[in-house]
């Protein structure tokens, strides 16, 4: 058996270990050319398979039509998505609204400033983002050119339990940590973005999926590189993209269609967030959740110990029994569980079971 540990780092984070087998044993010689996937021509027949066959699971998994809306694989990560859609969709004048749930929502809004006007739509920064917006707390601008939210906040813990209503407003989100973990409404969005290496494959793409109605809208004076335009009419091969990441997240997509799809995955995904949640609760106020109960975070579990030195304990020796980056981010201390698609149930296990063990200890 190979060494592996649980790994609940945020991201890059873990992969299924069938997928990682899988490409290392076609690693060598990709389907029988003689070279990998990352030495053939992203122009090749092989590689166009492997992007279309990519953008067709992603739209069937998230219930989707590529009548109404196309998927792109580009680079820079998220956060240059924080840039991209104010270029393309911010028209000189106009407002766009934000909605603040966390640090990556901050920033996305501080992108778009750069370039436009933004109004902030809902904050709920004055809690230190444990909660997350209700419909009634959203304001928006008069005729906002668009709407942005985080579905999921990956620092503190938060994740949006419902799809706000905005009317005719095109809703855009940054899924980059709850992409494909649970059944949404997408059609409900024109725009989602996700860098993959928290819930998708590696770093190095970022899926783009974009409403074709939004897509016509989209500015036409900007650099071709920055324009999903570009990026869309030369089907994500407008130059070379990060060829070996979209080959796997191509296998995380088999992988996640042959768990049973979104509903089995979700179903998955809750249980073992329940596993840790009710460690907190039943703890008698030794781990303190930081999200409210309503608005916790299915992917990223975030509480605190009663003090500086349990929580490095508790890091520590939980690493010592291969339950390795529970360290939470410094915006919010304690610690931090990433719990993502590719975490295994048993992974989830071991650490509540090492939760119960240490509160007998040290409680
Ligand atoms: C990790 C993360 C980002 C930043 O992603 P990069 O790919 O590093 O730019 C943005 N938004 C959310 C919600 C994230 O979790």
């Amino acid at each position: 058996m190979v060494y592996r540990v649980y790994n609940f780092n945020p991201g890059p984070a873990t992969l299924p270990l069938t997928v990682l087998q899988e490409a290392q044993k076609e690693l060598l010689d990709y389907r029988g050319l003689g070279m990998s996937v990352m030495e053939i021509s992203h122009r090749s027949r092989e590689f166009e398979e492997i992007v279309n066959s990519a953008e067709a699971l992603m739209l069937e998994l998230l219930g989707l039509s590529s009548e109404e809306y196309q998927v792109l694989f580009l680079q820079g990560g998220a956060s240059l998505q924080f840039a991209m859609v104010p270029l393309n969709f911010l028209p000189p004048g106009a407002t766009a609204d934000y909605i603040i749930t966390g640090s990556f929502a901050k920033k996305a809004s501080q992108e778009a400033e750069m370039l436009g006007k933004v109004h902030v739509a809902a904050s709920t920064k004055d809690n230190n983002f444990r909660s997350i917006p209700s419909q009634d707390d959203i304001k928006l601008s008069e005729s906002p050119a668009y709407i942005h939210l985080t579905s999921n906040n990956t620092i503190y813990g938060t994740q949006w339990q419902y799809i706000p209503d905005c009317g005719e407003v095109p809703l855009i989100a940054d899924m980059s940590s709850d992409i494909l973990s649970r059944e949404l409404e997408m059609n409900r969005f024109f725009l989602v973005y996700a860098g993959a290496q928290k819930n998708l494959g590696p770093a190095g793409v970022t899926v783009v999926i974009i409403k074709k109605s939004l897509l016509d809208q989209a500015s036409k004076n900007i650099p071709a590189i920055l324009s999903y335009k570009a990026h869309a009419e030369a089907h994500s091969l407008y130059n070379t993209p990060s060829s070996f990441s979209v080959y796997i997240l191509r296998l995380v997509l088999n992988w996640v269609k042959e768990k049973g799809g979104l509903k089995a995955v979700e179903e998955l995904n809750n249980r073992k967030a329940a596993l840790i949640y009710n460690v907190i609760d039943n703890s008698g106020g030794f781990y303190q959740g930081h999200a409210v109960r309503e608005d916790r975070s299915a992917m990223n579990v975030t509480f605190r110990l009663p003090d500086d030195n349990r929580e490095k304990a508790f890091a520590e020796e939980a690493a010592r029994e291969g339950l390795i980056g529970l360290k939470g981010h410094r915006s919010v201390g304690g610690i931090r569980a990433s719990i993502y698609n590719a975490m295994p149930l048993e992974g989830v296990e071991a650490l509540a079971n090492f939760m119960k063990e240490f509160l007998n200890r040290k409680g």
